[in-house]
């Protein structure tokens, strides 16, 4: 008889712990969101408002694909210029910023457009995609409205050197030029 209770005790035991193991399962599950947080950069306006004043300036080098692991500043270089000119300027010459990192660290800001002298269509098209890669997609846009300018800002010289030009001596040029 005796037996018999301790052995029917320890299986209700058993059952009883069971059950409080799936139940807290089941709450640690219902505590995690259904899908991951997306992590968000914040598209820095003034970044873009300068870096268009930029390139109408002229500040600005055309060139493609694959030239900005040469041409972007060293880590060195990047602490000289927020020595010399704080984070306020450093930020300008970025795309993004990121909440999770402190006002005045290098992290808060990432995907650059430039060297600190020009705006870089190199540093443009690696910015835009690895922004369309990570989803960012507002800096990606933006990366793509500057790459715009440029072109924009290009054809439009082009144009005033063909009107200044003038007449026969144009389409001589032109000629001349595509043959
Ligand atoms: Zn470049």
């Amino acid at each position: 008889m005796f037996w018999g209770f301790t052995f029917f005790s320890a299986i209700w035991l058993t059952i009883g712990t069971l059950a409080v193991n799936i139940k807290q399962r089941t709450r640690t599950a219902e505590r995690l969101p259904a899908t991951p947080k997306i992590y968000a950069l914040q598209l820095n306006q003034s970044a873009l408002s300068y870096a268009k004043e930029l390139i109408k300036e002229g500040h600005v080098v055309a060139d493609g694909r694959g030239a900005w692991r040469r041409h972007q500043p060293s880590p060195e270089e990047e602490n000289e210029f927020i020595r010399l000119y704080g984070f306020s300027e450093y930020a300008k010459w970025h795309l993004g910023i990121d909440d999770a990192h402190a006002e005045n660290t290098k992290a808060r800001y990432k995907f650059p457009y430039g060297d600190f002298k020009n705006v870089h269509r190199c540093a443009l098209i690696a910015a835009k995609s690895r922004a369309g890669q990570y989803k960012h997609y507002n800096i990606e846009n933006a990366a793509l409205e500057l790459d715009e300018v440029i072109s924009m800002s290009r054809e439009r010289l082009k144009n005033l050197d063909r009107d200044r030009a003038g007449g026969i001596c144009v389409t001589l040029f032109v000629a001349r030029t595509y043959q």
